[in-house]
């Protein structure tokens, strides 16, 4: 009897033990670095002139000792680069890493410190290339590691609280910056110099952080991460896609270079309601003809690119791009032609995504 009390309490003891560790267990995150300005280092705390992408991971870890009451911290330098040079060739190494993390149990979300030019960019190709509904998190800053207030380390803090919440799962790829967590689809840069410069324009932004934790109002009908059909785990390079800018008086053999040079797509920056300008609308006709994909986006910020508005997409077979902006229309195309090279199936493809 006694021999039996005592099996009983060992065993409530191991219960107890396995139950407090579940319980305060912190959360696995994982950093990938790739340069900015959140790595950038400049002369001085006040000057504006600065270099991107100069200090690594485990500085910019040191800069934010407070992630590590947050969750358990494991850092990796991808590369070190000002995301004005970002390449298809570091979106395939980011979203093949990415995919290989997520899929082990020791990785319960991932933060990417990136760059802001180009940053709308990556978010949208990693959205529609993650296969996992754990937490991706991109944030950056606009002022230099060294500036006074650099914004850089409370923007690691709250992407690392974001990436950590359970609440962030199953929302697709998201950027934090500036207190605010937006959606890979809609955030673009709005200021070239300001802390406040990510927005998403046309959506607005999914919730905040705000004392360590994340807080949401909104979240995306589009198709994202475990929903969507691309696929670049077997890929060494995408299709080449490139952007045309309208403008008054466009002069016809700005899309020479765009004819004869492999081009797979094109994406045309256009006027209003992704309209034409009849200087160009016979050579978008003729890339047509070759067989490249024509999509209709627009330069002007807010509102969609529509279907069959002033332009006849059916008769010219374009495509339209929707919410997207001409950069984020480029990553949906190229994506789309790893899949099909029908422009009725890649419409279908805007509308979803
Ligand atoms: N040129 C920098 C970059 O995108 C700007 C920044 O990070 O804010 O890498």
């Amino acid at each position: 009897m006694n021999k039996l009390r005592h099996l009983s309490m060992v065993l409530l003891m191991i219960a107890a033990t396995v139950l407090t560790t579940f319980a305060d267990r912190k959360p696995n995150v994982y950093i990938l670095a790739t340069g900015g300005t959140i790595a950038g280092t400049g002369a001085s705390a006040t000057s504006s002139g600065y270099t991107s992408g100069q200090v690594t991971i485990h500085s910019l870890l040191d800069a934010v000792p407070q992630i590590q009451d947050i969750a358990n911290i494991t850092g990796e330098q991808v590369v070190n680069i000002g995301s004005q040079n970002m390449t298809d060739d570091v979106w395939l190494t980011l979203a093949r890493r990415v995919n290989d993390l997520l899929a082990t149990d020791s990785v319960d979300g991932i933060v990417i410190t990136h760059g802001t030019d180009t940053m709308e960019e990556t978010a949208f190709f990693l959205n529609l290339t993650v296969k996992s509904n754990k937490p991706v998190v991109l944030t950056g800053a606009m002022r230099p590691s060294t500036a006074m207030s650099a914004d850089g380390p409370l923007n690691l803090y709250n992407s690392v609280c974001t990436a950590a919440d359970p609440s962030s799962k199953g929302r697709g790829v998201l950027i934090v910056m500036n207190g605010l967590i937006l959606g890979a689809h809609g955030t673009q840069k709005m200021n070239t110099v300001s802390v406040q410069t990510f927005q998403d324009p046309n959506g607005g932004a999914f919730g905040y952080v705000y004392n360590s934790k994340p807080y949401y109002s909104l979240y995306t009908t589009k198709l994202h991460t475990t929903e969507s059909v691309f696929d670049v785990s077997g890929l060494k390079e995408l299709p080449k896609v490139g952007i045309v800018y309208a403008y008054s008086n466009v002069y016809p053999d700005v899309m020479d270079p765009y004819l004869h040079n492999g081009y797979k797509g094109i994406i045309h920056a256009g006027l209003g309601n992704g309209n034409i300008h009849k200087n160009i609308f016979p050579k978008l006709d003729e890339a047509r003809k070759e067989g490249i994909v024509v999509v209709r986006s627009s330069r002007t910020p807010t509102g969609p690119t529509t279907e069959f508005d002033e332009v006849d997409d059916k008769a010219h077979e374009f495509v339209a791009s929707w919410e997207l902006n001409p950069q984020k229309a480029r990553v949906l195309l190229m994506l789309a032609l790893t899949k099909t090279n029908d422009w009725k199936k890649i419409q279908e493809y805007f509308r979803q995504y």
